[in-house]
């Protein structure tokens, strides 16, 4: 479902939008004594496209069970009296956009809810965790090395590009991070509902528009069946790709996983490394 995928990404483009700004305010060489108003920053940033990725998921997956099941599920935004038309409403109002509609007949409720209680504690040492390695500790390892190059001179053009470079390296890193945070909510979200949902077989990965070679090879997979040990959805820093949910074996695959796995046929099979350089010429 190309809607879901976009406006997923899209909010990680929010996040790094207003990540971008906060450090864009910040001069390179005050970042050291600006780290506690950066990750309050960044804290508050991926918390609340996080909020937004889980909703977004929530309204999906009910929406995508009740077209292939007709039944809606409880759990949070469930409204007695659900119909194809209120789930599409919901979904079109948490993109953003208008993609479907159906008609109001209320359909047959499975009462059960099976999304997780939002674990905001651990999603707080996540991002805690992810601000020190990408920028806290990369300040401080920074700050030594400058020490370190003695008594340069500010407009030397060479420290001022090293300067920029140290600058465009961290806001890569940590927007990376920090936007595999806000995708994780909702990637989360399915990927544990699913479990917990005796309506849903598995999922399959809806990738972006230019997926790394790990990712299409999980594409090109085609159906994840659940287990009683799904394995993690492994998604990764600058990855777009999301869990989409499967209620019955007559899915579709989008055409980009058909595509992949004709790449995997054709192929032929090889190591990791190998299938690597092959994606990257074809
Ligand atoms: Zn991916």
């Amino acid at each position: 479902m190309a809607a879901y995928q976009l406006a997923q990404e899209a909010l990680a483009g929010e996040f790094a939008a207003r990540w971008a700004e906060a450090l864009a305010a910040v001069e390179a060489r005050d970042i050291a004594g600006s780290l506690s108003e950066l990750e309050a920053e960044y804290a508050a940033a991926i918390r609340e496209s996080a909020a937004a990725s889980r909703a977004l998921s929530v309204a999906f997956y009910r929406l995508i069970r009740a077209l292939e099941t007709g039944r809606v599920i409880g759990g949070p935004g469930y409204r007695p009296g659900a119909s194809l038309g209120s789930l599409w409403a919901d979904f079109n109002r948490a993109t953003g956009k208008r993609t479907g509609s159906g008609p109001s007949t209320p359909l047959p409720v499975d009462t059960r809810n099976p999304f997780p209680a939002a674990v905001l504690e651990r999603e707080a040492e996540r991002v805690a965790e992810a601000f020190r390695r990408q920028v806290a500790d990369r300040v401080k390892q920074h700050e030594r090395e400058r020490a370190g190059r003695g008594s340069a001179v500010l407009d030397d053009a060479e420290l001022i590009a090293w300067e920029r470079e140290f600058l465009d390296s961290l806001k890569t890193g940590s927007t990376g991070a920090g936007g595999m945070l806000v995708q994780d909510g909702g990637r989360d979200m399915i990927h544990t509902a699913l479990q917990d949902d005796p309506g849903a077989i598995g999922y399959y990965r809806a990738t972006d528009s230019s997926p790394c070679y790990f990712c299409a090879l999980m594409a090109a997979r085609g159906a994840v069946y659940k287990s009683k040990r799904t394995a993690a959805f492994g998604a990764h820093p600058h990855c777009h790709c999301q869990a989409v949910p499967i209620f019955s074996r007559r899915y579709q695959l989008p055409s980009e996983n058909e595509k992949f796995a004709r790449m995997w046929r054709e192929f032929g099979g090889g190591s990791l490394a190998d299938w690597r350089a092959y994606y990257r010429k074809t």
